[in-house]
């Protein structure tokens, strides 16, 4: 069995980055099941949010994420995203990103719920790509090995600690096991568990799906956002109108022509993303119609041009001149606030299995994500992860050349997790049922957007647990990687229904009819774990 100090599961920004400061400590092995470039990442649109700007500051940046998360943001966790923000963009630079500058000073634009303008971009709106194409050069420039089209089937587990990982050739069909001292799951998030989504077909709760299966902690799985302005074009796949469209002027009207957002809260098309995406839901409702339209013809041609020639161009060539006609947009699945379970450095509660971007739950985003702080979070708690790892690295080391030496940190300190641990269920076992429509993946999708979408209510998420579990129980051992990637949407779909229905008021993204008020006693987080009979 080869091994590695570090094993990374993904090539998106959380996994290349990582990958890139690890290689200085030792050996890197990157798994990933499609191309390298095969991610969420190279779809970012709108940017980076870091507090560089004048008159901006990390407090500012700190109170904006906390307004918009809904009370259940970590504050701790926050601080270290907002003060650690402007070195990682220093660190991406010095990588080679070449975030967009005007007059050697870099340029920022304002999204949706940010005070000020605060987000670095790239390209305009091709900001991931950029990251994107960049990290995965100068990993192939590195002595990090890559595997692609290799997809991670099974965390190996020994007495509480990770030994490696199993993974599966998609091309060769063979499985083969690799061994290593630290795994860092990179996975990204789920979003291709909904009918429709802004996320890339590799994006589907594989890490977190292996994780729990593991033993891990997953948490906050309740809290999912949907964008609410993904273009509606027949035929077309769903693509992103970033924030930013909204943030220079862009307005939301409905197909009779009447601007909805200001009938609904002050802030109009700056509110958060949960309250603009409901709002486009009932206005869609009231007009029989199943989009809205974004319109941007009053902005300067050249503004909209410039600032979105990625949007511009994709219209274009669908036939849409977005600087003299309405965009149809209407919302979709876009990212996952909930995930694995970290601590501060990326930690789980599986020694020596770490997680880092979409895929770990650090607590910043509470029960929403203001926009543009998913990228932050990825090189923020990315970067922690490697000093965690070197720091524990080193103490082994200096505990076997002179045990009782106090210049190491103590045993309790390297055991500490912060984890919450308030909340935490089992994963239920749930009734199955006949009635259950055939299982496959259009049928889970549909489900899933149908009943633990953006508007759910006890009887919508009942139904939908009960059909999940059920189809669980049918589910055939997986064989290749569309097997592997039903089931781990399969498990990720039921933690997120149990967790909604558990959770028994309305918060951040997750709002229901039948507990419409948030409430102070459910000021708190659901930690889900699979009843291994281990504790
Ligand atoms: C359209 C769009 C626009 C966005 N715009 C912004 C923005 O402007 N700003 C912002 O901050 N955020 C934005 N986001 C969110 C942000 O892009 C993601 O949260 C972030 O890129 C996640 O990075 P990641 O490295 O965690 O995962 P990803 O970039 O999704 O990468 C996951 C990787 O894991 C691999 N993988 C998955 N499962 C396995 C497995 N079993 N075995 C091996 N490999 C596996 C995948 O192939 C992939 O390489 C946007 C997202 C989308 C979809």
């Amino acid at each position: 069995m080869s091994y590695y100090d570090y094993i990374m599961i993904g090539s998106g920004i959380a996994g290349l980055y990582i990958a890139l400061l690890a290689i200085e400590r030792g050996s890197v092995l990157i798994l990933t099941k499609g191309s390298i470039d095969d991610c969420n990442t190279k779809y970012a649109q709108g940017g980076i949010a870091a507090a560089i700007g004048k008159g901006d500051s990390p407090e500012s940046h700190f109170k904006d994420t906390m307004a918009v998360g809904g009370g259940l943001c970590d504050a701790e966790a926050v601080r270290i995203l907002v003060n650690e923000a402007a070195e990682c963009i220093t660190d991406l630079i010095g990588l080679g990103v070449p975030f967009d500058t005007l007059n050697g000073e870099i340029t920022l634009t304002r999204e949706a719920a940010h005070s000020v303008p605060r987000i670095v971009h790239a390209g305009g709106d091709a900001t991931g790509e950029h990251i994107e194409v960049t990290l995965s050069r100068q990993v192939r420039s590195s002595p990090i090995e890559v595997l692609e089209h290799c997809l991670a089937s099974e965390i190996l587990v020994e007495d509480d600690k990770v030994k490696g990982v199993k993974a599966l050739d998609c091309r060769a069909g063979t499985t083969q096991e690799y061994s290593c001292r630290f795994l860092i799951l990179a996975t990204g998030g789920l979003g291709r568990l909904f009918k429709y989504t802004t996320n890339s077909d590799v994006v589907t709760g594989d890490g977190i799906a292996l994780a729990s299966e593991a033993g891990a902690e997953i948490c906050d799985m309740e809290f999912f956002q949907f964008h609410p302005t993904v273009l509606r074009l027949p035929g077309v796949a769903p693509f992103l109108i970033t924030e930013a469209v909204r943030g220079e002027g862009g307005i939301l009207i409905n197909v009779e022509g009447h601007r909805f957002m200001p009938d609904y809260v002050a802030e109009a098309e700056l509110a958060p993303r949960d309250i603009v995406a409901r709002s486009i839901v009932y206005e869609m409702k009231k007009t029989h119609s199943d989009r809205v339209f974004l319109d941007v013809t009053h902005l300067p041609s050249r503004l909209v041009t410039t600032h979105f020639p990625r949007i511009y161009r994709f219209c274009r060539q669908h036939g849409l001149d977005i600087t003299k006609g309405l965009i149809p947009v209407a919302p979709a699945a876009h990212y996952l606030m909930g995930g694995v379970s970290v601590n501060e450095c990326g930690e789980t509660n599986i020694s020596g299995l770490f997680a880092a971007g979409e895929t770990a739950c650090t607590r910043v985003h509470g029960a929403n994500r203001l926009a543009s702080n998913s990228l932050l979070e990825s090189v923020v708690f990315g970067k922690r992860v490697v000093e965690r790892t070197q720091m524990i690295a080193q103490a082994a080391i200096m505990a076997s050349a002179a045990v009782q030496s106090r210049k190491c940190p103590p045993e309790e300190e390297l055991q500490a997790r912060s984890q919450v641990s308030e909340g935490l269920y089992f994963l239920p076992e749930r009734e199955t049922i006949s009635s259950a429509p055939p299982l496959n993946l259009p049928n889970l999708q549909s489900l899933m957007w149908d009943k633990v979408g953006i508007i759910r209510s006890g009887e919508s998420l009942s139904e939908a647990a009960a059909i999940l579990a059920t189809w669980q129980r049918l589910l055939p051992q997986p064989i290749d990687r569309p097997s592997s990637e039903l089931n781990n949407l399969m498990l990720c779909g039921r933690i997120m229904a149990e967790a909604a229905l558990l959770r028994e008021e309305s918060r951040g993204a997750h709002f229901r009819t039948d507990f419409p008020q948030t409430l102070p006693e459910w000021q708190r987080r659901i930690v889900l774990r699979e009843d291994h009979g281990a504790k």
